[in-house]
């Protein structure tokens, strides 16, 4: 089952489900505050891949991150 990611625009909590496919496009309910709360899409930046094996984020921000402290926003 994929992880999706929710955004509660209430108390701006970032959280994540296991939900079937189908029921993907549903709003989450946010573990905090019990609102709902739409999905986020996963931002899938762009990685190098240095020679030392260590990864470095490319371009810079986390655009589609409405929290700006999701994984990918901690590699930057
Ligand atoms: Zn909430």
């Amino acid at each position: 089952m994929p992880i999706y990611e929710y955004f509660c625009p209430n108390c701006r909590t970032k959280f994540e489900l296991l939900r079937p496919i189908s029921r993907a496009a549903e709003d989450g309910i946010c573990p905090g505050c019990q609102q709902h709360a739409p999905r986020i899409m996963s931002v899938f930046a762009s990685f190098s891949r240095g020679a030392d094996g260590s990864v470095t984020a490319v371009g810079g921000g986390c655009a589609s991150c409405a929290t700006h402290a999701c994984a990918s926003c901690s590699l930057n």
